[in-house]
This record gives C-alpha cells, sequence and structure tokens, in this order.
C-alpha cells in the first residue's frame, strides 16, 4: 500500500517573509516516526550508495522506526560529524533520496528530514552530550595542524582526534564554521545549530584557534617549526567571481559573497540590535542560479525589497537545491530564466539605476552536459534597479598557496592533489572547495575523510621511522 510522505512542519511564507527564523520547523517525534516506517528497509540499499559519506541510512531510520533516537545518532555519526546540518542542506534529491528505491512510484523517503530529526532530538535532550559517550582514545603525541573550518577542516579534525592525534585548527575569521556560519543564511540553518555541532568536535579533543589568518599571521613553514607533524589545508572557495561587463562597479552592486557577509557573519539579520548598513532598496536583482543567488534572493525578500532572480539557463539547470528554490517561489521572488546582463545604468552619482539584459536561447549540451546558453541576437532590454547582487560563482581562497610556492595550484588557484588529498608538500594535505572550487558541504566532508585516513597513515609511518608515502615530494 502506498502511504504518503509525511511533510516537516514549516513556517507559513507570508508570515516567514517577515523574519530571519528558520523556515522548516522539523518532525514532530510522532511525525519522524510514521515517515520512518514508509522505509522498506532494502538490503541493498540505493540511497546508502548515493550518500557521498555512505552513512547506514536503513540503519539509522530502522532505529527511529523503534525509537531508539540514541543509536540511531550514533549511527549516522560513524560517517558524518554534521548531521544537524547535512539533514538541513544537503541537495538530497540528487543524492539519497535520488536513489531511493520508493522514487520510482512515489515520493522518496525524508531522508535529509529524518536525519534532521534525530541530531535536533538529541540536541535538545542532550545539550553538550551528543552523542551521548565521547569515544575515549589514547593519545599519541602526535599533532596535525588544519587551515580553515568549513565542513572539509572540521571532518579532518574530529577524525584525526578521534584517532588520537593533537588537532589544532587555524580560522582566519573569529567564529568556526566557514560557509557554514558567514554564507548560509539563519533561516536555512541556525547559527545555534553550528554552535552545538562545533561543541561536539571540540568535546573530542580539538582546539580551534580563531583569528589566525594562515599566509599572513603564521605560514606553513612556521607550522612544522611548531612541532606539527601534518598540515591539513581547507580554505575554500570564497572568491567572489565577476561578470566583467560594463558598470559592474558601481554603488548597490555586491557580490553575493559580500552580501551575505553583511547579513549573516556582521548580523545585520539582526537589526536594530546590530546595525550593518545593508539598504537594498524596493527593486533587487540577483544574478546566478547556485545556492548563493537563491540565499541571497531571499534574504533581500526579508529586508522587504520585491526580488527577481536572473538566470542565463532554464529552470532545470539551476543547481541550487530545488526545496530552497521551492521556497524561495512560495516566498513571492520571481525567476526570469534565459535572461543575462550585458552592463549597469548609473543614475549621474555612481549608482545602479537599471540592469542592461539580453535574452539567451539554449544550444546543445557543453563538456559538463548542460546545454550552453547563447544570446538571441537584437533581444536586449533594460531593467530598473535599485540593487543588484552578482552571485555567479566562486573561485578558491588563494592566500595559502600565494604564500606557500613549493604548493602546486592550477591556473584557477585550485590546490592539486591526488585522489587521497596529498598535495604537491610532503606532509601538507587538502580537501573541500580549495581543491575542486564551490561544491557542497558533503562532498568537502568525504574529502576530508579520506584525506584524514591519508594523513593517519602519514603520521604513523612518520613515528615508525619508516620510509614517508605522503606527499608527493619532487624534492
Ligand atoms: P569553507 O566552508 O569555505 O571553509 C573554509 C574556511 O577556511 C573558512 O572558515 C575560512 O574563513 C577559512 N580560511 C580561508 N583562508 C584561510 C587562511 N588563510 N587561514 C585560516 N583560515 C582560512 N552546499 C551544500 O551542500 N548545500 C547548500 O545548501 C549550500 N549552500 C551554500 C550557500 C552559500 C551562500 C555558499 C557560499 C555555499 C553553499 N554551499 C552549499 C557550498 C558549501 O557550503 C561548500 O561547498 C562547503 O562549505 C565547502 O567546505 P570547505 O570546508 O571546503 O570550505
Ligand atoms: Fe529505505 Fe528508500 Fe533506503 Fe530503501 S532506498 S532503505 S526505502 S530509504
Amino acid at each position: 500500500m502506498k502511504r504518503k510522505r509525511v511533510r516537516q512542519k514549516k513556517q507559513h511564507p507570508g508570515e516567514r517573509i517577515k523574519n530571519f527564523d528558520e523556515v522548516v520547523i522539523g518532525y514532530t517525534e510522532k511525525d519522524a516516526v510514521e515517515e520512518a516506517r514508509r522505509c522498506l528497509q532494502c538490503r541493498d540499499a540505493g540511497c546508502r550508495k548515493g550518500c557521498p559519506v555512505e552513512i547506514d541510512i536503513p540503519g539509522f531510520i530502522k532505529f527511529i522506526k523503534e525509537r531508539e533516537f540514541g543509536l540511531a545518532l550514533e549511527t549516522i555519526k560513524k560517517n558524518n560529524y554534521l548531521p544537524a546540518v547535512c539533514g538541513r542542506v544537503c541537495p538530497q534529491e540528487v543524492q539519497c533520496e535520488g536513489r531511493c528505491i520508493l522514487k520510482k512510484k512515489q515520493e522518496p523517503i525524508s531522508i535529509g528530514g529524518l536525519e534532521r530529526f534525530v541530531a535536533d532530538y538529541m540536541l535538545k535532550r542532550m545539550p553538550g552530550q551528543n552523542p551521548p559517550i565521547v569515544p575515549q582514545v589514547s593519545r599519541t603525541g602526535k599533532k596535525a595542524a588544519v587551515i580553515g573550518s568549513g565542513p572539509a577542516g572540521l571532518t579532518v579534525a574530529a577524525s584525526l582526534s578521534e584517532l588520537g592525534h593533537s588537532v589544532t585548527v587555524f580560522e582566519a575569521l573569529h567564529e568556526p564554521g566557514g560557509v557554514l556560519v558567514y554564507g548560509i543564511p539563519e533561516f536555512r540553518l541556525p547559527k545555534k545549530i553550528i554552535k552545538k555541532e562545533v561543541e561536539y568536535i571540540k568535546s573530542l579533543g580539538v582546539d580551534i584557534k580563531v583569528d589566525v589568518v594562515i599566509g599572513k599571521t603564521l605560514f606553513i613553514k612556521d607550522l612544522f617549526d611548531m612541532g606539527f607533524d601534518a598540515v591539513f589545508i581547507a580554505t575554500g572557495a570564497g572568491l567572489p567571481k565577476f561578470l566583467g561587463i560594463p558598470g559592474e562597479n558601481l554603488n548597490q552592486i555586491y557580490s553575493g559573497n559580500e552580501f551575505l557577509f553583511r547579513i549573516n557573519f556582521m548580523k545585520a539579520y539582526m537589526f536594530p540590535e546590530y546595525d550593518t548598513p545593508v539598504n537594498v532598496g524596493e527593486r533587487v536583482f540577483v544574478i546566478g542560479g547556485g545556492n548563493v543567488a537563491v540565499d541571497c534572493a531571499r534574504c533581500a525578500r526579508r529586508m522587504g525589497a520585491r526580488v527577481t532572480v536572473l538566470y542565463r539557463r532554464g529552470r532545470d539547470e539551476m543547481p541550487a537545491r530545488s526545496e530552497e528554490i521551492r521556497h524561495a517561489v512560495e516566498e513571492g521572488i520571481e525567476f526570469r530564466y534565459l535572461v543575462s546582463p550585458v552592463g549597469f545604468v548609473d543614475d549621474g552619482n555612481g549608482n545602479v539605476e537599471a540592469v542592461k539584459c539580453i535574452k539567451m536561447q539554449l544550444n546543445d549540451p557543453d563538456r559538463t552536459g548542460r546545454r550552453r546558453p547563447v544570446p538571441v541576437e537584437g533581444s536586449e532590454f533594460v531593467i530598473e534597479a535599485d540593487t543588484v547582487i552578482i552571485a555567479i560563482g566562486q573561485s578558491p581562497n588563494l592566500l595559502v598557496s600565494v604564500a606557500t610556492p613549493d604548493l602546486e595550484v592550477s591556473g584557477d588557484g585550485v590546490i592539486k592533489v591526488d585522489g587521497d588529498g596529498r598535495t604537491s608538500m610532503k606532509g601538507v594535505f587538502a580537501a573541500g572547495d580549495i581543491t575542486t572550487g564551490t561544491a557542497t558541504v558533503i562532498k568537502a566532508m568525504g574529502a576530508g575523510k579520506i584525506a584524514a585516513r591519508a594523513m593517519h597513515e602519514y603520521i604513523e609511518r612518520k613515528g615508525n621511522g619508516r620510509k614517508e608515502i605522503a606527499g608527493r615530494n619532487r624534492t
């Protein structure tokens, strides 16, 4: 018998555009158990194969069915240190839920919703004890340094600490979490959730030092001089890309990064308690089709603007999470597809007044498999704007690689690594967005787990005085 997916409770769109509180309220205990009952407990579960960190999905869902929420969380935490985050932001529709057997005939199991339920349930009931027992390990006396405290850095730090090494994370900003704190808005991922997940990682013995910029305050060489046996780089991709079209430097044109940084990290969303200046005016256009573009649009909407997203491809090609696109539409955000900006108009005082656009059409797929947009000749038009936000992607942060000439990087600043996260320097590893360009939280974590294994092996071999295998050292 078909059973409909149990929906998570949400704030009503008319209400939520007036606040920055979380949109999805989540499952009640009763609803979670009911949704878990839909799971068929497949033996060769497709969902698990679709998860980049291979969580035992049927296993944790079975524990929910049995109301053993602590055991459900322990099952998830074997493969994922940030379940409350991943339950909220993973693109489940193309990962685990996309491979759920039920999808053939009905809606797949809400795996993300259930993962979030378990993590939140335990966080609420056992603050500071999540999961209930922090594994006790004997210390190896070895030290590892981690640069960057986003999902990749936190995963490596937690993994190495669980293996008994002393781990210090160096973070440039004054709060750990990376994009999770400075990029993804409060209404999708509340800061208190990240704080609790970070607290758990600290409880494993990880030391996090904030306000340290590697490549300025300290250099990789200094870290080895300080006695660290291995270094992991996870500095992410936070450098905004621009369009390179006339008028792009006018006032009231933001990069998506700056806009979200002001709203989230500098807490403009907590106005009037914080008075970070972000004045959007009445008419906002956001350029782009990814998560950053949709997050910017929804923030601007909450600041009272009428918002339109301009995307040069079609709905099917949009890389943003589909649930968030749905939420944005519910919130009254307009999406105009097959449109690209070609310039910006000055109001005479150095502010943007309008966007010059051109219509696009889709040609054959390019190398990435997505259909290539090309301009339609003679289709230019102009639209009035108070604010424009450019969210067309980010490239890797360059500070560490510029300050470390021995580190091999590709033309766009991506640090080159082998399949296990080894860089060109002995004892130096890397993973996450700095090695791939902007990707996803779970991919950064998955690559971090692989790199942590290789680092552990390297540190152990080094300690045993055996031939070192890590580092494609060329000297
Ligand atoms: P980051 O999270 O970027 O962390 C890097 C850290 O390194 C930062 O804290 C930075 O301050 C620090 N750092 C940088 N340079 C230095 C230095 N020199 N010294 C010390 N520290 C340094 N993914 C999803 O899966 N789902 C989503 O819904 C989603 N939404 C997103 C929304 C936005 C607005 C953005 C920007 C990204 C989104 N992503 C999403 C992508 C995802 O957040 C990233 O892929 C992921 O955070 C990458 O993790 P990371 O650890 O490699 O880097
Ligand atoms: Fe349950 Fe779907 Fe996974 Fe099967 S594929 S175990 S039904 S979540």
